[in-house]
């Protein structure tokens, strides 16, 4: 059984989703939504993709661009059985009758707010709940990769306490108006940021607080953790747990990899298609022990992070794979990852 998937919102995040798809032998990619003719709805035809236009006035500027498009958002959920809602944040909520009405599971991404579908995910932590849901929220690259490296810590050790600070990327590459360019911004100034919370919604048992600045740089987001174990650990013993995770990558600074460059460099080299990084980054040499207090430094590549969980989300709302093991292998072998 191959599972119908349409994405809504062909932008940063929707345009990795639907290759991603595109890479997996359970699913089809029905077709992608965009709001303007542009060079992304262009380059979607290019790749055989069918698009749709997100609504009904945006036809003809379609047609007067000599772009082919086979109808409407409308028309692709009638094609689909799952729906990635891929638009910007908190225009994602405003969609959910409209999936409701056509009676499609519908994934929703970080920019949502929890209580768009009642349920937050992330692979590692919580595949299992989202079995047959009808509505799953993905949550943010900030999340996914905290929840990645806390559930990994907590798993062998126990977290009794985690304060993180987190380095904000100001914007994507793409994002030509957005900043800051000259400011190191607190986001917010109050403590804490959301995402300890955000946490929370998948590890509701780990004691979070984080703080947050927002940073002029395009690349990467870098996080701070500062934890409180269970039980003492050694460096050897924490990093001998990340390594058991292919969606956690160990890089060295012995190696030359000190710096969300050199680690965006290294996707380059690895010839990563638009240099994606979705593996939550560890740089070995931050982890430090003391007996029962660690620290590491993590980085997240914000624009790919988060697809493989979409895939996996997909899977456990549709009941494609039987374990959470089986899907994250699946997934994580369709998009290279892991092995670095
Ligand atoms: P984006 O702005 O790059 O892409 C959004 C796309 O949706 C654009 O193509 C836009 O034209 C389209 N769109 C706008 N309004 C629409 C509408 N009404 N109907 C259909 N399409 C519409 O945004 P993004 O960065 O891909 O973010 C999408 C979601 O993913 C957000 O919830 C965001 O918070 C989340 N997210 C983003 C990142 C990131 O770093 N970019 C990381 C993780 C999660």
């Amino acid at each position: 059984m191959k599972v119908r998937v349409g994405i809504n919102g062909y932008g940063t995040i929707g345009k990795r989703v639907a290759d991603a798809v595109l890479k997996q032998r359970d699913m089809i990619l029905a077709g992608v939504t965009k709001t303007k003719p542009n060079f992304e709805a262009r380059m979607a035809r290019q790749k055989g993709i069918k698009v749709y236009a997100a609504s009904a006035e945006k036809l003809q500027a379609f047609k007067d661009a000599g772009i082919e498009v086979q109808g409407t958002l409308e028309d692709l959920l009638n094609e689909v059985d799952v729906i990635v809602d891929c638009t910007p944040g908190k225009v994602g909520a405003t969609y959910k009758a409209l999936y409701e009405k056509h009676k499609v599971k519908a994934i929703f991404q970080g920019g949502e707010k929890h209580e768009v579908a009642g349920f937050s995910f992330n692979a590692v932590c919580n595949y299992n709940d989202a079995l047959g849901r009808d509505f799953v929220r993905v949550v943010s690259c900030n999340t996914t990769g905290l929840c990645r490296s806390l559930y990994a810590v907590d798993t062998e050790f126990g977290i009794r306490k985690s304060r993180v600070v987190l380095i904000r990327r100001g914007a994507d590459p793409s994002e030509d108006k957005k900043g800051p360019i000259n400011s190191i911004m607190p986001d917010p100034v109050s403590i804490p940021s959301h995402h300890g919370p955000d946490v929370q919604k998948v590890l509701p048992k780990i004691d979070i607080t984080t703080s947050a600045f927002a940073v002029p740089t395009t690349l990467m987001h870098v996080h701070w953790l500062n934890l409180e174990l269970e039980k003492e650990a050694t460096e050897a013993e924490i990093l001998s747990a990340l390594s058991k995770y292919p969606r956690i990558s160990l890089v060295s600074a012995s190696d030359g990899i000190d710096s969300t460059a050199q680690v965006i460099e290294y996707a380059r080299d690895l010839g990563r298609c638009r240099y994606d990084m979705p593996e939550l980054i560890v740089f070995k040499e931050s982890v430090k022990s003391f007996g029962r207090e660690i620290y590491l430094t993590q980085a997240v590549h914000q624009e790919s992070i988060v697809v493989p969980e979409n895939i996996d989300a997909i899977r456990a709302m549709t009941n494609l794979c039987g374990t959470a093991e089986e899907s994250m292998t699946m997934t994580n072998e369709s998009l290279g990852l892991g092995g670095i």
